[in-house]
């Protein structure tokens, strides 16, 4: 589903949405829960797409619901795997997590991608500028593409209106505010989560930080 130009919703994602950005790369925002390959690369096929098109694979942050299939698609299309540098020992598997994540980790399976490439702030992705939004997790990040946030899991939204993610996944919720605060600044029209469906932003922004 097209949201605004050049970006698409993966409908096939839902629960999870993965994000397909036609900007001077196609670049893939996040992976979605595993088992979820082949619809994926269905869903670029619906979009006149190879799968070796494919560019660049971003993940927002480590959560499982993010990293599903990233080892997978990395694998068939050839695309650069990113993360932020906060991020990816987590992504790897090779440090222990705390509280529901734990659990998580436990509950859901995830083929870990190893090798990956890391982003850092200010950095474009094929025209996709990172935004550092800790809070959620330590390195999360978000992605700006014109005037479009690709926010991860900096906040989701609720019958076409913008939440803060569920506080039992926040890692650090001073940090989350000061990142909800600091994205308050920029210059955007779309909100696109992975939780809930895209929301123009309007004066939301500002009832959340
Ligand atoms: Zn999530």
């Amino acid at each position: 589903m097209e949201i605004t130009k050049n970006v698409h919703l993966l409908t096939a994602t839902k629960g999870s949405y993965s994000y397909l950005v036609l900007g001077n790369e196609p670049v893939l925002v996040d992976t979605s829960f595993p088992g979820r390959t082949a619809a994926i690369l269905h869903a670029l096929k619906d979009l006149g797409m190879e799968p070796k098109d494919l560019a660049h694979i971003v993940l927002t942050h480590h959560d499982v619901d993010h990293v599903g299939n990233a080892k997978a698609l990395a694998a068939i299309t050839g695309a650069d795997l990113w993360a932020s540098a906060e991020e990816v020992p987590f992504i790897e598997g090779r440090v222990k997590e705390r509280g529901a994540r734990k659990l998580l980790k436990v509950l859901v399976r995830v083929d870990r991608p190893q090798g990956m490439r890391t982003y850092e702030a200010g950095k474009q992705i094929g025209g996709l500028e990172v935004i550092p939004t800790p809070g959620h997790t330590p390195g999360h990040v978000s992605l700006l593409f014109g005037d479009v946030l690709l926010a991860g899991d900096l906040v989701q939204t609720k019958k076409g209106l913008l939440r803060l993610a569920p506080g039992l996944f926040t890692w650090d919720k001073e940090t989350l505010r000061r990142s909800l605060r600091k994205v308050g600044k920029l210059q955007f029209h779309w909100v696109c989560p992975a939780h809930g469906e895209p929301v123009q932003r309007g004066s939301q922004w500002e009832t959340l930080a």
